[in-house]
């Protein structure tokens, strides 16, 4: 305790005393030079365009859209509501769009099926694809609407896709927005038919691979980011174990920096498969991200709105967003060194 008056008091006011006034205004107005640049740095701002922010509600009106469609399963009428609805929303935000139609031999036979592409030209055709399946799993005697699995993550997609349409300059890559169909299995589980050369899942990103190879675009296909199941209110995403690691570091060390250590987590999240295998056994680099185990609504009912947060799906949009001109400075960078 140190008595009021001390020494040690005095001798430390003695030294503050003159620090404190070297800050004194002594009654002159606030220095001039100082209020040009601010008033100066205002107007620039004003005059630059204001980049346009994820916003969370758009993801989560677009989650409420899809839910109220009810189950979406592949070959409905309310898959093909669905697919009105992404079609129109795309080219709403200026990506051309396309469609990716074929027909799905699956264990309860013949299907029609279609991946919708928008795409965003960019200054060259080396091409950066995100995507999301779209479909619901079909179930008999389930009122399945997939709010996380997959109106969530096609929710994402759009919203992020309305930011990258907003950009008045040409991107330096080609993006396109891939939603594929037939992600899930007919059947119960997700081997529990087919063969390892014709499995009973993932048709529509199989689908896909085929129509790159055909074009002669798989090569200039660098990155797959895919979105599957990011809008549980609880969001956390642990490292699946097929991805790409590079592709995943960046996404993981960018949501760290935007302050989300507690989402992008180091765990690792076993999967089994999604729409990323296809591209991966293709050569193509991928990442999924994916709340797998950890979801506890993960095929049932209760996948309702009630579990999706607007945060949650801003969390991933902001960190894809913030990831991307990483990873195309990356892809677009030619090594160096040998020749
Ligand atoms: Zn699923």
């Amino acid at each position: 305790m140190t008595a009021p008056g001390s020494t040690v008091q005095r001798a430390a006011l003695a030294l503050l005393i003159p620090l404190l006034c070297a800050a004194c205004p002594k009654n002159d107005p606030p220095a001039q030079p100082h209020i040009r640049v601010t008033s100066a740095a205002r107007s620039a701002e004003r005059l630059r365009p204001i980049p346009t922010a994820f916003n969370g509600e758009r993801a989560m009106d677009h989650v409420r859209k899809q839910v109220e469609f009810g189950p979406r399963p592949p070959g409905s009428a309310q898959l093909e509501k669905t697919r009105a609805y992404i079609v129109d929303q795309l080219k709403s935000f200026g990506f051309t769009v396309s469609l990716d139609e074929f027909i799905a031999k699956t264990p309860q036979g013949e299907t029609k099926m279609a991946n919708i592409i928008g795409e965003l030209a960019g200054e060259t055709k080396t091409l950066v694809l995100l995507a999301s399946h779209y479909e619901t799993k079909r179930y008999q005697d389930m009122q399945f609407v997939g709010a996380n699995d997959p109106a969530a993550s096609v929710g994402t997609l759009l919203e992020i896709g309305r930011v990258l349409g907003s950009t008045r300059d040409k991107p330096k890559v080609t993006y396109r927005l891939v939603f594929f169909d037939g992600e899930e299995a007919f059947c119960e589980n997700w081997s529990d038919c087919g063969t390892e050369q014709q499995p009973d899942n993932t048709y529509g990103s199989r689908h896909y691979v085929s129509q790159l190879r055909a074009r002669n675009e798989l090569e200039n296909t660098r990155a797959l980011i895919l979105l599957d199941m990011v809008g549980y209110k609880n969001l956390e995403l642990g490292r699946d174990t097929l991805s790409t690691r590079w592709l995943q570091d960046v996404i993981w060390q960018t949501g760290r920096e935007l302050g989300h250590q507690k989402i992008f987590v180091d765990r690792e999240e076993g999967v089994g498969g999604d729409d990323h295998e296809p591209f991966l056994k293709a050569g193509v680099e991928a990442v999924d991200l994916i709340q797998l185990n950890s979801y506890p609504h993960w095929h049932k009912a209760d996948d309702t709105i009630d579990k999706i947060s607007a945060q949650s799906m801003k969390i991933v949009g902001d960190t894809v967003l913030a990831s991307l001109p990483k990873i195309v400075d990356k892809i677009t960078t030619p090594p160096t060194g040998k020749k």
